[in-house]
């Protein structure tokens, strides 16, 4: 039987970013994950670091948002430091671009209201299309406007999988591939996971393995009512910079390829590429920005996002069996400098953070749910 403090159990963004923050605090961490053919939203996603628009209905979520952009320098630097990987962080601002007037007015409406929820630090502008065709020159004529944020930002999702996988094995964190947990059972103050690859004990353990938390839940007692949600994206030929901030349909990684999403579906566990929807994905962004329409794309994709009933993340500890964690989220590239620097402390053993008390999976015993929205997207 390997033991250690705490087994964290999946190796995606979410699992990766809370067991590295973990060993940064002298745990012993051991790592388990199902393997690389498994549903991985951490490989599929728009790498957007997102604040502005989250939050519609529960501005916790706004200000938890907030607080992870505000961190995401410090997660970057110590990324780079220790592995030497450059997660290309840019935090420049971010546009919301509007697709008609009452999508502009609904956008501004929102933002509106979480700014008088958060206060201060919430900031953004409202762009007519002439104001957002001085930022970016190659705005469509048919872009009625946009909301600014400074707030927003986007990195190289694959390349932050890298850094966290590399910091881990740096930190000591030990790793096992081919290890789905397939039963946690307690015994002696200790959870044991049980998977193909052996027995794995410590007096802590993590679920963070995206979908499968909802199964693996049930065996600490903790509610976790996650689904699927897909998003097909497509990627393009590199291009000469053209766009300086990430969108809501468009960006321009770091490599010079331009990344163009998402769609939003309900479709269950199928993370399958359909011709139409991409059609209609790689329309809207030669809207947005008709210098893409000779563009050719190289590679196109779908990937299953972890909705919560009503789109926020759920942080809970077992009360039956305290020391077990349900860790999950939809926006696990936006929150992963909380996990790494906000969670993991109380994982290890700090008192719970005030900024999560909203976040627990009681909440969805009074039913209260929210219409999955496009907000709710990244
Ligand atoms: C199209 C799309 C666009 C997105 N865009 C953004 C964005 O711009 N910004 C943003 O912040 N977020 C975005 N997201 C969301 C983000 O990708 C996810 O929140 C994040 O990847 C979730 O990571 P995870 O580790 O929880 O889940 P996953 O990546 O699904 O990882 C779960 C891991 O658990 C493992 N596992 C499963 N079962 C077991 C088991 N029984 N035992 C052991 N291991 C197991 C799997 O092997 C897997 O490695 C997007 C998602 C999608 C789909």
């Amino acid at each position: 039987m390997h033991t250690s403090d705490i087994v964290v159990v999946g190796a995606g963004l979410v699992g990766s970013a809370l067991a590295w923050g973990l060993s940064r605090l002298d745990q012993k961490v051991t790592i388990l994950d199902e393997g690389d053919q498994t549903l991985r939203a951490s490989r599929g996603n728009f790498g957007l670091v997102w604040v502005q628009g989250k939050g519609a209905g529960l501005s916790d979520y706004a200000r938890w948002s907030l607080r992870s952009a505000t961190q995401w320098p410090e997660l970057a630097s110590a990324l780079t430091a220790q592995t030497g990987v450059d997660v290309a962080l840019q935090q420049k601002g971010g546009l919301s671009l509007a697709l008609s007037e009452d999508d502009l007015q609904s956008k501004v409406k929102n933002l509106e209201w979480l700014r008088g929820e958060v206060g201060a630090p919430y900031d953004f502008e409202v762009l007519d299309n002439k104001a957002l065709k001085e930022l970016v020159p190659s705005i469509g004529p048919t872009i009625p406007g946009a909301t600014y944020s400074p707030m927003d930002g986007h990195v190289n999702p694959l390349k932050l999988f890298l850094a966290l996988h590399r910091a881990m094995h740096h930190q000591g964190v030990s790793l096992h591939s081919n290890a789905a947990v397939e039963r946690i059972e307690r015994k002696g103050g200790l959870f044991i996971c049980h998977t193909a690859a052996g027995k794995f004990a410590a007096k802590k353990v993590v679920l963070a393995a995206g979908l499968a938390n909802k199964k693996l839940a049930q065996h600490v007692d903790i509610h976790a009512p996650v689904e699927p949600n897909r998003g097909q994206v497509l990627i393009t030929e590199r291009l000469p910079t053209f766009l300086n901030f990430p969108t809501n349909y468009v960006r321009q990684t770091d490599e010079g390829t331009v990344q163009l999403g998402d769609s939003l579906e309900d479709v269950g566990y199928n993370d399958g590429t359909t011709t139409p929807v991409l059609q209609n994905i790689a329309q809207r962004a030669v809207r947005c920005f008709p210098i893409l329409a000779n563009t050719r794309v190289v590679r196109s994709w779908a990937a299953l996002r972890i909705m919560s009933p009503d789109g926020f993340p759920i942080y809970q500890e077992s009360s039956s069996m305290p020391g077990a964690f349900l860790v999950t989220c939809h926006s696990g590239v936006t929150l992963a400098a909380n996990h790494a620097l906000t969670l993991a402390p109380w994982i290890a053993g700090d008192q719970k953070p005030e900024a999560i008390q909203a976040f627990t999976a009681n909440r969805f015993n009074a039913a209260r749910t929210s219409p999955l929205g496009e907000e709710h997207a990244h």
